[in-house]
């Protein structure tokens, strides 16, 4: 509410209003909404948007991280190449759909953006979350995580190719009919250091019958033209 209507409902001036937000902000005192911060779908048995988190873990796998805030509140935070505007706004809604009434913001550091949103339950939607880098540490998935990607397998593939994979086109000549033609082979790949999200990339991939191939050590390969056509349908466009 505006000050002005907080002072006229207490019956004081605006000044008071502001004189009180400052007393109770220097005594580092939570923000008056604190009754009204989402329930958790793990501790309170809050409804889950599937969909959205599937994707959200995807991201967070890819490129996520979660950072230790104030007063036992976490950040989760995903980095996406600035250059795919649409994806990152597509960012912000899917935060916001997994923490209903969250408030992601970004911010642009060199060459990326980070969309960071607060929540003091963020560990408990990912337990993977732990000191290292991810590929020094297991990550396996909860069963209920596991659930929420056997029934959602697309959005969560979004989320992994959007953030570690890229869309590769390869191009050849050939002579048909004493003609050059050029060919283009369009291919995605994915690329991760932690073995156990490479396995799980694979799960996935296997779960929506898209045929892969380990092309590095570090890297999956999507490349037959019809499992290429369906992965572009499941993930959507970069851009
Ligand atoms: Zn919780």
């Amino acid at each position: 509410m505006r000050d002005a209507d907080n002072a006229a409902l207490h019956g004081v001036a605006v000044k008071t209003i502001r004189r009180w937000r400052r007393l109770y902000q220097r005594r580092g005192l939570p923000r008056g909404q604190g009754h009204l911060a989402p329930p958790c779908p793990r501790c309170d048995g809050a409804v889950l948007d599937g969909e959205a988190y599937a994707e959200l873990l995807g991201w967070y796998l890819g490129d996520g991280y979660i950072s230790r805030g104030r007063r036992d509140v976490y950040n989760l935070h995903v980095y996406n190449d600035a250059r795919y505007v649409d994806l990152n706004a597509g960012l912000l809604r899917l935060m916001a759909t997994v923490k209903p009434g969250g408030r992601p913001h970004s911010r642009r550091v060199p060459g990326a953006v980070v969309t960071t949103v607060s929540w003091k339950h963020w560990l408990c939607l990912f337990p993977q979350h732990g000191p290292g880098r991810k590929h020094e540490r297991p990550i396996v998935l909860a069963d209920w995580q596991e659930q929420v990607v056997r029934a959602c397998p697309g959005p969560f593939l979004r989320g992994l190719f959007h953030s570690d994979g890229a869309r590769v086109n390869n191009w050849a000549t050939r002579v048909v009919a004493g003609e050059k033609r050029r060919y283009d082979y369009p291919r995605w790949q994915f690329s991760n250091r932690s073995e156990d999200i490479m396995v799980l990339c694979c799960w996935a991939l296997d779960l929506v019958s898209v045929p892969w191939r380990r092309s590095g050590p570090w890297t999956v390969s999507v490349s037959r033209r019809d499992a290429v056509a369906r992965l572009d349908a499941l993930v959507g466009p970069k851009s």
